[in-house]
């Protein structure tokens, strides 16, 4: 029911996303997010640092910076082996990647067969750092985020108190630049990351790779997706990158088919034995025990904010009817709603008193609104929308009762509840 262009129409309409740049006529691949999803990225951000949290007690956080110089790229392979084949089309300029279009047909967009040779073309945005324009002021964006994990694993090690296994997370941006963009937050030329790089002995990584795949299963079942619309799917040994041991994709069942929301790799140890051989500092490790050095292999836990955030509204997406009147409802899990509660006045007379009452849970840290516009079905409408799992309504029976009406927002259930119990109501059902 949910499709593409029903997300895109709710997005823009309700101000989660927009077009970057789009009183310029847009920049293809790039997107601003508005007030409710950046609310929503943040409490995804939030549930997915709690879920590392839960997992281990030994993850700690770090926040690489987004430039970085030729040589981690160089070390990373991101250099030499960071590429898309394309083509061009010679008549109408079109490019596409080889595996979207078949060479002995037409072109799409123009009709004609005129297709360039097929050659490599690497998706790093570079640019030049200071006046200057040799290799040494050549800085890259960085495509993915794990890679300042890399190469800060050493001053983790010394700086805090971890000892292996343990793991570092990271939240940050990331940018490629796909030839094709597409999917809306599917496939962006800017983005986000959020990577947990888990360092373990080399005898023990198998088990990790295995208890790390459960682990991630699980979470996307702790913040409500569908548990049949997400698999774990292994890579075929063909499919693996030449530094992979093992991969398994965590797959959502998107109107466009079964596509990667997460990968979750055994690295081996190549990453730390290339940035050793690149830098010349010894990236290996001491173990007590065997009194010999080792480089400690890497299971690599990576998912976009982005692909999750167009997930969650895929998932969340419904249509009903309620009291013969259509709806569309976000049933989007408590934690990732991005308001938690509205606050009505049955009537424009009771507006104070609502509004009192939603100020004490504002300032409790809870993001819930006020709204006294439009008939009560009006506003329930608006908040189903939007995915607020609560509205609380006080009417005119509150005044002596102590109580407002709370209505559910997949049930449209109502109830009664005692004022002084809306806090604790709250937060028992925001916990993950
Ligand atoms: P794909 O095969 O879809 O291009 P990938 O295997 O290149 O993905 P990884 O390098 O494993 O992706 O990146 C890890 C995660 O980052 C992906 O699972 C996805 O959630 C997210 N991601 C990667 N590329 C993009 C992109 N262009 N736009 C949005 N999210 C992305």
């Amino acid at each position: 029911m949910a499709t593409l262009d029903k997300i895109v129409a709710l997005c823009k309409r309700r101000g989660f996303v927009y077009q970057s740049a789009e009183i310029y006529g847009g920049l293809n691949g790039v997107y601003d997010f508005g007030p409710l999803g950046t609310l929503l990225k943040q409490n995804i951000r939030a549930s997915w640092i709690k879920s590392m949290m839960n997992m281990a007690d030994n993850i700690v956080m770090l926040e690489g910076a987004l430039l970085g110089p030729y040589e981690v790229w160089k070390a990373s392979g991101h250099i030499d082996n960071f590429n898309d084949p394309m083509v061009d089309c010679t008549n109408c300029k079109h490019r596409y990647r080889t595996d979207e279009i078949d060479l002995q047909k037409p072109c799409p967009h123009c009709g004609i067969i005129a297709w360039t040779e097929p050659r490599q073309f690497n998706m790093m945005f570079k640019t030049q750092l200071g006046a200057a324009s040799d290799q040494a002021s050549t800085a890259y964006l960085r495509p993915e985020t794990a890679q300042a994990i890399y190469i800060n694993f050493k001053n983790v090690l010394s700086t805090t108190r971890v000892k292996i296994p343990f793991g570092i997370a990271q939240i940050g941006k990331a940018f490629r630049n796909e030839i094709t963009p597409k999917q809306f937050l599917f496939r962006m030329r800017e983005f986000e990351q959020m990577e947990m790089e888990w360092f373990c002995k080399p005898e023990e990584s198998n088990d990790w790779f295995e208890r790390w795949a459960q682990a991630r299963k699980e979470f996307y079942q702790a913040i409500g997706i569908t548990p049949e619309r997400i698999r774990l799917r292994s890579h075929a040994p063909d499919e693996l990158a030449h530094y992979s041991q093992a991969c398994i994709d965590v797959e959502y069942d998107f109107p466009f088919g079964w596509k990667e929301l997460e990968g979750i790799a055994h690295r081996g140890n190549f990453d730390l034995s290339q940035h050793t051989k690149h830098s010349g500092k010894d990236l290996g490790v001491y173990d007590e025990e065997t009194k010999e050095s080792y480089i400690p292999h890497v299971v690599e836990c990576s998912v976009g904010v982005d692909r999750l955030f167009l997930t969650t509204l895929f998932d969340a997406y419904t249509e009903d009817t309620v009291e013969d009147e259509e709806r569309v409802v976000l049933k989007l899990s408590p934690v990732l709603a991005p308001v938690k509660a509205a606050f009505m006045p049955l009537t424009k007379k009771l507006s104070d008193q609502a509004h009192a009452i939603y100020s004490t849970i504002r300032a409790r840290g809870i993001m819930v609104q006020f709204d006294e516009s439009g008939s009560i079905g009006k506003r329930y409408r608006r908040q189903d929308e939007i995915g607020t799992p609560f509205c609380f309504t006080y009417d005119f029976d509150s005044e002596t009762t102590g109580t407002v009406t709370v209505r559910h927002r997949d049930t449209t259930f109502q109830e009664r509840i005692n004022i002084d119990h809306i806090n604790t109501f709250l937060t028992e059902k925001l916990s993950l």
